[in-house]
């Protein structure tokens, strides 16, 4: 695929290594004690990571406004951030006028977040109501029984990758007083099809030939994990539709492993060499309607989307149809990592396909 810049140039590297974001827990032999929950902490004990976060404009701008235009839900309230990292939206939750505000995270990082909370209350005006707590959110005790708003910011690539979706559940249903508000509360995946051949060349089809070898072996490995980059909308073949919206004020855990049937159609006559990902998120207990899209028609973010590569190409005519199915899981042995199985069923002009594909997000 080609970066959003569209000119045809080089591609972007990829992104998929779990140094970017939330991290792998599948690499047990980096762990202090082999654990890959350690692995998974560890790797945003690093300032790195969080500044990649922050420096996403989209993502930090969003929860801001949503906070700061949202001054009347918070004036007096005593808020939750689930995994506070630096804790940027436990500082946006006090300027808005909160009561109290409670960062939690498991994170190392949580020794620094101190020091810039004191910092800020020291020499910018923040309002000294912030406590850190360090543990993990399932684990620790809060100075208080019950907050009134929870916010997190927990999305992971293709919404669920990381699974710490799970752990704002469990913060809501301990924490959060009846009537209390989730922020963001909605959050819908969507797919569409796309044109990639030049990419997916480099990418499956240079196994055929390394040096005169072949490594059919690695190929096979390379089509299982979906890869994420940023798409040029340009690419975009068909409709995008929703497989999934959870509301995270009401959904439980077991409605985050999910099947979902989905209808594409062919917008041109093209080929389709891959599925997209993406997902929107959505504050809507915000006075004015406040949506953190994560499309390729939209600016970038540090999700970027998440590409699905079809071992066989589609010619489609425009207004043909894909029919698919999706089923979306944790994996059994890594809970953060997300096995995906997209079924295809094509019956066109030129191709017809019944296949079903697997992949591993890791
Ligand atoms: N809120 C910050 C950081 C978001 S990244 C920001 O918006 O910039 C998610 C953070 O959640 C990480 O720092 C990670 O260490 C923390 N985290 C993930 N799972 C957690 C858990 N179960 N308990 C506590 N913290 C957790």
């Amino acid at each position: 695929m080609e970066s959003s810049g569209g000119d045809g140039a080089a591609p972007e590297p990829m992104a998929t290594e779990p140094s970017v974001i939330g991290g792998s827990s599948s690499g047990g032999s980096k762990t202090t004690d082999g654990t890959s929950a350690d692995y998974y902490f560890n790797s945003y004990a690093h300032f790195g990571i969080h500044e990649e976060m922050l420096k996403d404009t989209v993502r930090t701008k969003t929860y801001m406004k949503s906070i700061y235009d949202n001054k009347h839900l918070f004036r007096d309230n005593v808020v939750l951030d689930v995994g506070c990292g630096t804790g940027i939206l436990c500082m946006f939750a006090a300027k808005a006028g909160a009561k109290q505000v409670i960062g939690v995270d498991c994170s190392d990082i949580i020794e620094q977040s101190k020091k810039i909370v004191a910092q800020n209350v020291a020499e910018t005006g923040l309002p000294d109501v912030i406590t850190l707590v360090k543990g993990k959110m399932e684990d620790v005790v809060l100075p208080v029984e019950q907050v009134d708003i929870i916010i997190s910011e927990w999305m992971g690539y293709f919404l669920f990758y990381e699974s710490m979706l799970d752990t704002v559940l469990v913060a809501r249903d301990k924490y959060l007083a009846p009537g209390g508000l989730v922020f963001p509360d909605k959050a819908t995946l969507y797919i569409s099809a796309i044109e990639d051949g030049d990419y997916k060349a480099e990418k499956m089809d240079w196994w055929d030939d390394v040096y005169g070898f072949k490594m059919s072996a690695l190929k096979e490995l390379a089509y299982v994990e979906p890869i994420v980059d940023v798409v040029d909308p340009r690419q975009v073949v068909t409709d995008a539709v929703p497989i999934l919206t959870i509301d995270v004020q009401t959904c439980t855990v077991a409605d985050l492993d999910f099947t979902a049937k989905f209808e594409l159609t062919s917008q041109y006559n093209d080929h389709v060499h891959a599925f997209l990902g993406y997902f929107d998120t959505v504050f809507s207990h915000s006075h004015r309607p406040l949506v953190l899209p994560t499309g390729p028609e939209h600016k970038s973010t540090h999700w970027k989307q998440t590409v699905f590569y079809l071992r066989d190409p589609i010619t489609c005519k425009e207004g043909e149809k894909i029919s698919g199915e999706l089923r979306c899981s944790p994996n059994k042995d890594n809970h953060r990592d997300l096995d995906i199985d997209i079924a295809v069923n094509f019956d066109g002009v030129h191709t017809k396909m019944d296949v079903k594909h697997e992949y591993k997000l890791r």
